[in-house]
């Protein structure tokens, strides 16, 4: 049996705009990404080249060759039959109807190749080991230039009898027909004639509001890139946030996202839209939360279909501006009259950013080979043993430690030397942040003022919103924790600064 931390895969994250490879670890470390530009207005062929290349150039920067694989892992966006690898349709990209894993497989010299929808893997990493770890059951869901989902149950994607199941993008928020009342041709003192002898006899003395007659065919509605009206994704996503500011400046509102966004207006960026946020920009301010409103009605539908125990939102659009957005998707739930009590019910954000598809894609490749992904999920780094001989000094594998050192989830060591002056004495920020990439179960803080250590709101609530437990202990207890704790697990030891 090959060593496990030996065991190399790639997951390709093939997307509209780029192609992202990553030589990744049976363990879930990436060890390197190549990343380059889609070809776009091109036959399939040439996208397929573009993704075989990406994987050559990835090895040899590695100095890996394709029979060191245990697999390649291929994410792409649209309709996939899994068990084939066969692109049904990408409706934003040339791969429709392309046997992909097949050609992929024989491209790659006969290595194994599993290919999935982008959402779906992605949902899959998270389950792996971000967010999703500790769930029997979630809902990922990404918002970027479209909306999509993946739904994981038991440490398996459930994909539906045709294999479409997720596509959240494309459930109808908004009914593209016309309501009963118009069709019936009522007239507006009918229904006010109706209504009133309604609330008299049945409501008593409660007010009733009429309600407005709304957009009553789907012309009134923005038809989605799926070609129905009335979509998720035709009413929340970046590409609807972008119609709605473009809307908004041409009947004359004033706003300043060009200036965050290279004076135009063409494509807006989520990263220009988080600044626009950031600097109360009305406009954007009012849309977006309008945006974040309907997500929330969204997780809203998800818990009463599905009941998960974790959602987890990501892509673009939630990256950039999740600290604007979580808060209103949250009141949405929370206001929730069905369900609102059910406090074990977690709604959270994304742990793995960008990697979250190239690992899904791993995992998917390695679930095909065994027979349960549970095992795969137990699988953990070898972390390294530390050691504390005297106080304030620790050591592993024969180097002593006395300044601060981070301890990433994949056991890999960085010292972080700390200048006293500019640094406090608390845990910073960008520290928890490097410490838990990749996903971490337990994040073990270890500082000899632990009993008057806390952190800050902003550390608080990162870890919070990834489901990540943390720990602040004396070095020796974090020592101990370290040393014992069976799940993956990341660490940060702060040392007392020699004061001059
Ligand atoms: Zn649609």
């Amino acid at each position: 049996m090959k060593d496990q931390i030996k065991e190399l895969y790639v997951g390709v994250d093939v997307g509209g705009t780029k192609i992202q490879a990553s030589l990744i670890t049976g363990d879930g470390s990436v060890l390197a990404s190549n990343r380059r530009s889609t070809p776009r207005n091109c036959p399939s062929e040439q996208t397929i080249d573009t993704i075989e290349e990406s994987i050559h150039e990835l090895l040899r920067f590695q100095n890996q060759s394709l029979d060191q694989l245990c697999g390649v892992g291929v994410a792409v966006p649209g309709v996939v039959c899994s068990g084939t690898g066969n692109v049904v349709v990408t409706p934003n990209m040339n791969l429709s109807g392309v046997e992909l894993g097949r050609v992929m497989r024989e491209r790659l010299g006969g290595v194994r190749v599993e290919v999935g929808n982008d959402c779906n893997l992605g949902a899959l990493g998270e389950c792996w080991l971000g967010s999703g770890r500790q769930s029997e059951m979630m809902v990922g869901i990404f918002v970027g230039t479209g909306i999509g989902a993946g739904i994981v149950k038991d440490h398996r994607l459930v994909l539906g009898a045709g294999q479409v199941a997720g596509e959240i993008g494309h459930i109808v928020l908004q009914l593209p027909c016309e309501s009963w009342r118009s069709q019936l041709r009522l007239k507006k003192g009918d229904r006010k004639r109706i209504m009133r002898d309604f609330s008299r006899r049945v409501v008593g003395v409660r007010k009733v509001k009429l309600a407005k007659k709304s957009a009553t065919s789907s012309m009134g509605l923005v038809q989605c890139g799926c070609g129905n009206y009335g979509c998720f994704e035709s009413l929340a996503s970046r590409s609807a946030i972008e119609r709605y500011i473009r809307e908004a400046i041409s009947c004359g509102a004033k706003s300043s996202i060009a200036d965050y966004n290279g004076g135009k207006l063409d494509v807006i960026k989520s990263g220009s839209i988080a600044k626009a946020l950031k600097s109360g920009d009305e406009v954007v301010t009012v849309i977006v939360n309008y945006a974040a409103t309907v997500i929330g009605h969204a997780c809203l539908s998800v818990r009463h279909l599905l009941d998960p125990d974790v959602i987890m939102l990501g892509g673009g659009v939630i990256e950039a501006c999740q600290k604007y957005m979580m808060p209103v998707i949250e009141s949405v739930i929370a206001s929730d009259r069905l369900l609102s009590v059910s406090s074990s019910r977690r709604i959270l954000v994304s742990s793995l950013g960008d990697s979250a598809v190239v690992l899904g894609a791993v995992a998917f490749v390695r679930g095909a080979e065994s027979s349960t992904f549970d095992q795969i999920c137990e699988s953990i780094p070898k972390y390294p043993h530390i050691l504390m001989l005297a106080d304030e000094v620790i050591h592993i594998d024969d180097v002593a430690y006395m300044s601060d050192i981070l301890i990433l989830s994949d056991g890999v060591i960085h010292a972080r030397p700390r200048t006293p002056k500019k640094d406090p004495d608390g845990f910073r920020f960008k520290d928890i942040e490097t410490v838990t990439q990749g996903g971490t179960d337990l994040l073990i803080l270890a500082t000899p003022a632990a009993e008057k250590t806390t952190l800050s709101e902003k550390c608080r609530d990162y870890l919070y919103r990834r489901g990540i437990e943390y720990r602040i202990l004396q070095l020796r207890e974090a020592v101990q924790l370290y040393n014992n704790f069976n799940g993956r697990h990341s660490a940060v030891f702060h040392f007392m600064e020699v004061k001059d």
